[in-house]
């Protein structure tokens, strides 16, 4: 297959000569124009491919022997080397986050690249990664269609990871001082060789701090959160249906950087009498074959209750009636809805011998055809 891959020189815009400063300070100027939270949302994706493909070329150029491999054969010789995760293995981005902030830039890069199965962080010991948020909470409820049609307070109630009232969050028993991690020996990157790639990724143990606390938290055994009922009220608001989805902030699990989001994901229930059609609900009627001749007040159940409808006289079977504003509330123009009546004329279906008499008469009267 033909490589559709740019040259990583023409990419960064240096020469082939190009020394590995010059490589550093065009990466570094390209990565602070390309970074996808210095652009506006429509540019985003282009910027994130921008990112990726001057993040590998940086990777590639600025690793001695993946340099000389790419000069001898091209894309070729990387490619046929490497998978796309061993192109950045090694590589160092730490000094980047030095200068504009390990939590922006690492969060960038753990975006962008996850996935890949490693964190792609320097090994200069700065690998702090940035504090992250606790993760989200999806939960379904269903709702009759009166709640969804004029709104609801529900009570929900969940467990979630919340964060540890002994520790407050930090994992350790209160009054315990800090050590230097065993395990990165305080580096906060743990470094490991295979041939002749060698990769580092943030310490697991400290993550990424270089200390760990002496004593855990009894309550927590360290993880700074434990699990807790919540019990809450939502308000639902008219209008929803099965699908809508309430995003409810600070409600998901305890994070360094603070509670994740609860989703809560609405489901209508089906109703015995109406049907809905978005902002609109449909119901039949049933009246009596003198009711549909003579004209008069039916009875029309609605979501708020039943209310008196006129129908002309000579009501037609299976005509539709619309009463306005008594659908459900449309949640854009926040305007109810209407709605449609169809009547149902009964017929009867035994007649009394008297009945059948007046009936012919009446039909002689008319002279309509037996
Ligand atoms: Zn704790
Ligand atoms: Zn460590």
């Amino acid at each position: 297959m033909m490589s559709t891959k740019r040259d990583y020189y023409e990419i960064l815009g240096v020469s082939k000569g190009a020394s590995a400063e010059e490589i550093k300070k065009a990466y570094r100027k390209l990565a602070l124009q390309y970074h996808p939270d210095r652009v506006g949302e429509e540019q985003k994706k282009e910027a994130e491919e921008k990112f990726k493909e001057i993040s590998e070329a940086y990777a590639v150029l600025s690793d001695s022997k993946k340099r000389e491999l790419y000069d001898k054969f091209g894309h070729a010789g990387i490619d046929s080397r490497y998978s796309t995760e061993d192109i950045f293995r090694g590589a160092d981005f730490s000094w980047i986050f030095k200068d504009f902030g390990a939590s922006s830039f690492g969060s960038i890069f753990e975006d962008i690249f996850s996935g890949f199965g490693f964190d792609i962080f320097g090994t200069g010991g700065q690998g702090r990664r940035g504090a992250r948020t606790g993760e989200d909470i999806h939960l379904q409820t269903s709702i009759s269609l009166v709640e969804a049609a004029s709104g609801a307070e529900k009570e929900l109630s969940f467990y979630h990871l919340g964060r540890c009232p002994k520790c407050q969050g930090a994992g350790a028993e209160p009054g315990s001082s800090k050590q230097t991690c065993s395990t990165c020996r305080g580096r906060g990157v743990v470094s490991s060789g295979l041939g002749f790639i060698s990769f580092s990724q943030t310490c697991p143990t400290c993550k990424g701090e270089g200390e760990v606390f002496r004593k855990r938290c009894t309550q927590c055994a360290g993880q700074g959160r434990i699990k807790a009922k919540k019990n809450i009220k939502v308000n639902i608001p008219a209008g929803v249906d099965t699908g809508s989805v309430l995003r409810l902030r600070g409600e998901g699990h305890f994070g360094e950087a603070g509670y994740g989001v609860l989703y809560l994901h609405i489901n209508v229930k089906p109703h015995p009498l109406f049907t809905r059609d978005e902002d609109m609900i449909r119901c039949n009627v049933r009246v009596n074959i003198f009711k549909a001749i003579l004209g008069g007040d039916i009875e029309v159940p609605t979501l708020n209750g039943k209310v008196q409808m006129k129908i002309p006289p000579g009501t037609q079977p299976d005509t539709v009636f619309r009463l306005k504003g008594k659908g459900i509330m449309n949640l854009r123009t926040k305007r109810p809805g209407d709605e449609l009546v169809k009547v149902e004329v009964e017929i009867p279906k035994r007649l009394s011998s008297k009945e059948r008499r007046l009936l012919e008469e009446w039909a002689k009267l008319r002279r309509e055809e037996l």
